[in-house]
């Protein structure tokens, strides 16, 4: 199994706290979270990529569960497993964004393992983005949102982790453009070894995923 959360709860300060469905995720599943603003789908994600600490329950990807690691061993683990794609895209504005790309492999030697030609790997995924070579080469201040959004697909993509989050990636497409980006990021992932998990409030997007999770509203339990 990819990923299981079991009995996840998140509190932040003195507020209330919040639950979240357990998720066992396999290669192949294409799972969509949806809920209203506030439900903590965020939070959902941010608990998983590490972003913030896991507080009660339980983490495990690939096998391993986050709260027997050092926090060295846990950065490896996801770096090795994880690819994000956060609502902020945090490219980095004076490299290309094929330098953007690229950095999804930086932390992770079993990620630059399995790529054999960093370069060829990268215009793979970008034609099947359909971002072209010149964009690749533009600065990330230069490329729109669409295109910063495809940069930032790239990068989550190579070396194959085993799992791909994403945070509303399609929040600044129009509804073409996102249908396009989603069926397209979805073929460029490899459903024998992968598995991805996106959050969004765009009801459209359920055609493209097998598994649907509602989070609840919760601000008034
Ligand atoms: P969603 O992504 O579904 O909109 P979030 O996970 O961002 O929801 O937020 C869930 C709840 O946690 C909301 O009530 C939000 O106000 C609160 N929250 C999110 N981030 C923080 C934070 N950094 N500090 C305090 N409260 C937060
Ligand atoms: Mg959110």
């Amino acid at each position: 199994m990819i990923l299981h959360t079991e009995s996840l709860r998140y509190t932040y300060g003195q507020g209330k706290p919040i639950h979240f469905p357990d998720l066992r995720v396999n290669a192949g599943d294409k799972i969509l979270i949806m809920g209203p603003s506030g439900s903590g789908k965020s939070t959902f994600l941010n608990l998983i990529s590490g972003a913030i600490p896991l507080q009660s329950g339980s983490i495990q990807l690939n096998g391993t569960p986050y709260g027997d690691l050092k926090p060295s061993a846990l950065d490896r683990l996801r770096a090795d497993h994880l690819g994000v794609i956060f609502q902020t895209l945090n490219l980095i504005p004076y490299l290309s964004g094929a330098e953007n790309a690229a950095l999804g492999l930086r932390f992770s030697k079993r990620r630059q393992s399995r790529v054999e030609d960093k370069q060829v790997e990268i215009q793979r995924l970008a034609l099947a983005l359909g971002l072209t070579e010149l964009q690749l080469a533009a600065k990330a201040s230069h490329l729109s949102i669409g295109q910063q959004q495809r940069i930032a697909v790239i990068r989550a993509l190579l070396g194959r982790p085993e799992l791909i989050l994403a945070d509303e990636p399609t929040s600044a497409l129009d509804p073409v453009s996102t249908d396009r980006f989603v069926r397209e990021m979805l073929e460029s992932f490899d459903p024998t070894t992968q598995a991805i998990v996106l959050v969004s409030h765009n009801p459209a997007l359920k055609q493209f995923f097998d598994r649907v999770i509602e989070f609840e509203d919760i601000s008034d339990d």
